[in-house]
């Protein structure tokens, strides 16, 4: 049986000969105090008050970290990047932001669809280097730096038998995902990651550090929970509420393509709706071969009880089923894609060419709606482009928190449908984002008119309302009390009136 995850998808899409140009920071960097005297006299100045390196444009350290995962802005160079390794660090880089008007971009792990954590003459402020994981098991939570890696988070805290939930890449950064939503295959059970956060360290645009929680600037809190990334300011350190989990059952399903409607069909009726304990993805995508229709998930219980909690989506068609109880860590890997593989290889990043959208649905698709689906990916087929429409089952534990108790809005949908595209050359880009362009467009009537901001996307109109609905004019406020002269800004960011 062919089972192809998302990582799995993006490797085969063709970024793995790209992975060693994103090598995770190490040894063979040169400190910023050894940089070349040649280098620009603000990034010089700058790096006199870092502890952490400070990399100019022709430096080894600055091709190994400036770029992105999404090579469309590839092209994209920063003026400098700044990896701090101390909150003095970070309020450094941001006194020196004011001194000689450089904008700041935070990047954590680097996933920004619409490329938001790089830019042309800001100093990347790259937050790698605060990635440390340190559980505190008398108060049942975890301190996490915004630059850890998703699996680096989950290997840490599963080796203590705890976990928090997230998403199923294994190298998003805890940062961008966090503060944008986070939803991952225990979101059902445990909430968004956003949902599970107790405290936020955050240096503002006045340089200020300021920790943030339900006690001490709640509104701040309240911003950073789905308001996204790059808004407010950069983020020092989350504090998360942990869970018990050792082990889980994970599962996978694939169906022949011709029973793909059907199986939409299925699964839409009955992943939202699904005990709590078990999330699912539905996965349809097209690669190099024929297209493909897979459903992977897990499940906190046996695998006997998981047979026949599948059984309204496995009766369907003629299904191939593998399910297995692991240790938690083993599952998570296995969801990523990487098992077998030791923690670096896993953590090693994937770039590649993309584009995304996503819409959320109310209601289950009707035939219309299910069909636009299919003949996408089929078409996606014939134009060999590698193009995947990925549902994301909602309900459960996330839609158990009002749209206003947190920033993220999204509380009342059923499952999200994301848009995903990537190609090779610059020249198929056109007839890709067309395709890409169409099945949006179809699918709009059928969806809530709301989408997901963590799915970042740079074309999307009305993306106030539908990346956060009626708690827009709340975060329009906190940003003006926050910053009120826009410091922190991109494209789609919260403005401050
Ligand atoms: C391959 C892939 C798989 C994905 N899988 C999932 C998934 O399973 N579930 C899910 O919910 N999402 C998923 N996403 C979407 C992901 O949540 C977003 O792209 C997220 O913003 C990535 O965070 P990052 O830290 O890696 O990205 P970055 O590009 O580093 O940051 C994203 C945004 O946050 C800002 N930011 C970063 N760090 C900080 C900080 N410390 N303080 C303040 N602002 C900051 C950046 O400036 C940027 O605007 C996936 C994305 C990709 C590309």
């Amino acid at each position: 049986m062919e089972e192809l995850d998302r990582r799995q998808f993006l490797r085969r899409a063709g970024g793995a000969a790209l992975a060693a140009s994103l090598a995770p920071t190490g040894f063979e960097l040169v400190r910023a105090s050894n940089a070349s005297k040649r280098s620009d006299p603000r990034l010089r100045a700058l790096a006199r008050e870092l502890r952490g390196p400070v990399y100019a444009p022709g430096s080894r350290g600055y091709e190994r970290t400036h770029r992105i995962v999404n090579l469309r802005y590839a092209g994209v160079d920063p003026l400098g990047v700044a990896q701090p390794e101390t909150v003095a660090d970070v309020k450094a880089c941001v006194r020196w932001g004011h001194r000689y008007g450089v904008r700041l971009v935070p990047r954590s792990g680097g996933h920004s669809y619409a490329g938001y954590s790089t830019g042309r003459g800001a100093l990347q402020v790259d937050m790698r280097r605060m990635a440390a994981v340190r559980l505190d098991g008398a108060s049942g939570t975890a301190a996490v730096g915004p630059g850890a890696q998703l699996m680096k988070v989950y290997l840490d805290l599963a080796a203590h038998g705890v976990t928090i939930p997230a998403g199923s890449c294994p190298t998003v950064g805890i940062g961008g995902l966090a503060l944008g939503g986070g939803y991952g295959l225990a979101s059902r059970r445990f909430g968004l990651t956003t949902d599970n956060v107790r405290r936020v360290g955050i240096v503002l645009a006045d340089g200020r550090h300021v920790t943030a929680s339900r006690g001490k600037h709640p509104d701040l809190f309240w911003a950073c929970r789905g308001g996204g990334g790059g808004n407010f300011g950069i983020v020092t350190g989350f504090r998360f509420r942990v869970h018990s989990v050792h082990d889980a059952t994970r599962f996978s399903i694939s169906w022949p393509w011709d029973e793909a409607e059907a199986v939409v069909h299925a699964w839409q009726k009955w992943a939202p709706h699904a005990p709590d304990e078990l999330d699912s993805i539905l996965n349809l995508h097209t690669d190099t071969g024929s297209p493909h229709v897979h459903c992977v998930g897990q499940y906190f219980g046996s695998t006997r009880r998981l047979q026949s909690l599948l059984h309204p989506v496995t009766r369907v068609g003629t299904p191939s089923v593998s399910m297995r109880t692991q240790p938690y860590g083993d599952v998570q890997k296995w969801l990523a894609g990487c098992s077998g593989e030791t923690p670096s290889q896993c953590l090693a990043y994937s770039p590649e060419r993309f584009a995304a959208k996503s819409h959320y649905f109310r209601r289950p698709l009707s035939s219309s709606g299910r069909t636009a689906i299919v003949h996408a990916i089929s078409r996606a087929q014939d134009l060999h482009r590698s193009g995947a429409v990925i549902l994301d089952a909602y309900g459960g534990a996330i839609n158990r928190v009002h749209p206003h108790d947190t920033a993220f809005v999204h509380r009342k949908e059923l499952f999200s449908a994301q848009l995903y595209v990537s190609w090779g050359s610059h020249h198929a880009e056109h007839s890709t984002l067309k395709w890409l362009r169409d099945l949006h467009a179809r699918l709009a009537p059928h969806a809530s008119g709301f989408a997901y901001q963590n799915y970042i996307d740079p074309e999307l109109a009305s993306w106030q309302h539908a990346y956060y609905g009626s708690n827009w004019t709340r975060l329009v406020d906190v940003k003006r009390r926050y910053d009120p002269d826009d410091f922190f800004h991109f494209r789609q960011s919260i403005p401050p009136g």
